[in-house]
């Protein structure tokens, strides 16, 4: 779909045009008639006879019978993600980013089959692994994201696929994906990639060699701290999959979020440039105080992960996180709670800032934390997720933040 935008087209001008095809922004009568899909709600579908009742249940991309196969403006938002992600066949949308990445493992994987999992992977897909896929017979090993030929020891011939996240969640290591990729489909693994630190402006995953790219939209595309949705797209090889399991499953997304969804969409290209710009200027302050152990920034230079960020991404976003210098978990949240511009709270990707603490060290399985090289006093940590503000106005909180810390 989005056949009508032509071949190379710069992404900035396909945030605007994508998923606005005539025939969804207006009437028979007049097509294209309005700038945005309409919030089409309906669970039921008329047909004008039983002649076309009887002609058959499409269930084509972009067509509808009944409610469950989305309307056009689902339709829309799933159009527009199919055109921002090179190699894709289409997307799926799910009710969140959690859902999406239940979606595209339950479509590659069945009872007996091993998941490798990196390390670093979000703590909700972490679970799911042990949880869920489990009860279904579907074993979860851990790897290290950084050490490819440990990952290649530990593929057997029961291991079906691999889920990667790059940069991983709250530590931000960054893997090279294009050679973990290569070994995993080498031996017939299906590669999931959660994609959504980047998204494909920062990453074409597919193009990095992911079989299937996820994201959770709820953070760069709504980008207003109001919804909660999902995607996974694919090429040829894994699209039909993901599709017919999503319905299986019963998946299907509301008009009203998807027409939210598809109006941060638009602006998502500028919020980026914007937050990754502020995030590397605020990275670089933190980097040069005397309180801060490490700062975990791929944009920043000599940042773990920097080297492949450069080689690999377009772009990045305004999520980082660094390390105090000793002192203990009391003393983080008296930084914390000094703040005024960063909220509390889980999530990222908004316009507005926030900040969470991060313990990664129960998070890990084949790998350590705080990271080798690290003071091992040095494990008291924040996640920032970097807004819209005035750049001077964050690094003013920020340096309120720190004197509290260091008063504590
Ligand atoms: C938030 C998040 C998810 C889950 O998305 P939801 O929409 O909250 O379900 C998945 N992966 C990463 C990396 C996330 O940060």
């Amino acid at each position: 779909m989005a056949k009508d935008v032509p071949e190379g087209i710069t992404p900035a001008t396909r945030l605007v045009t994508a998923g606005r095809r005539a025939d969804w922004t207006g009437t028979p009568a007049e097509p294209g008639a309005v700038v945005n899909p309409p919030v089409w709600r309906a669970s039921t579908h008329l047909y004008p006879d039983s002649k076309a009742l009887h002609a058959g249940k499409p269930n084509a991309d972009g067509h509808f019978y009944y409610g469950r196969r989305g309307s056009p403006t689902q339709w829309a938002l799933a159009d527009a993600l199919t055109a921002l992600e090179p190699g894709a066949a289409g997307t799926v949308l799910y009710p969140s980013g959690v859902a999406a990445l239940a979606g595209a493992l339950l479509a590659v994987l069945r009872p007996g089959d091993v998941l490798l999992m990196t390390d670093n992977a979000y703590e909700p897909t972490r679970n799911m692994g042990r949880g869920l896929l489990g009860d279904f017979g579907i074993e979860t090993r851990w790897f290290d994201p950084l050490d490819p030929a440990s990952f290649e020891a530990v593929i057997d011939e029961r291991c079906k696929a691999v889920l990667l996240e790059s940069p991983g969640s709250l530590t931000l290591e960054v893997c090279d994906v294009p050679a973990l990729a290569a070994i995993a489909r080498a031996k017939g693994l299906a590669v999931v990639l959660d994609n959504t630190w980047a998204g494909p402006l920062g990453f074409p995953a597919l193009e990095r060699g992911a079989d299937i790219s996820v994201m959770s939209l709820t953070k760069h595309v709504g980008g207003h701290s109001d919804l909660m949705l999902g995607s996974a797209a694919a090429g040829d090889k894994y699209y039909a999959k993901l599709r017919r399991t999503a319905q299986a499953l019963g998946q299907v997304v509301s008009p009203d979020d998807s027409s939210l969804a598809l109006r941060g969409l638009r602006t998502m290209g500028l919020r980026l440039n914007q937050e990754t710009s502020s995030a590397l200027e605020l990275s670089k302050w933190l980097d040069s105080r005397a309180e801060v152990a490490k700062v975990l920034c791929p944009m920043l230079p000599g940042s773990p992960g920097h080297e492949i960020w450069s080689r690999d991404f377009s772009g990045g976003c305004g999520l980082f996180s660094f390390v105090f210098k000793g002192k203990d978990g009391a003393a983080r949240d008296a930084f914390i709670d000094a703040l005024t511009l960063f909220g509390i709270g889980y999530s990222w990707g908004g316009f507005e800032s926030l900040v969470t603490p991060i313990d990664p060290a129960t998070l890990r399985t084949a790998t350590q934390w705080p990271l080798p090289g690290m003071d091992g006093a040095d494990r008291y940590g924040v996640r920032l997720s970097i807004g819209l503000e005035g750049l001077d106005d964050l690094r003013a909180d920020l340096e309120r933040g720190l004197a509290a810390w260091a008063a504590a």
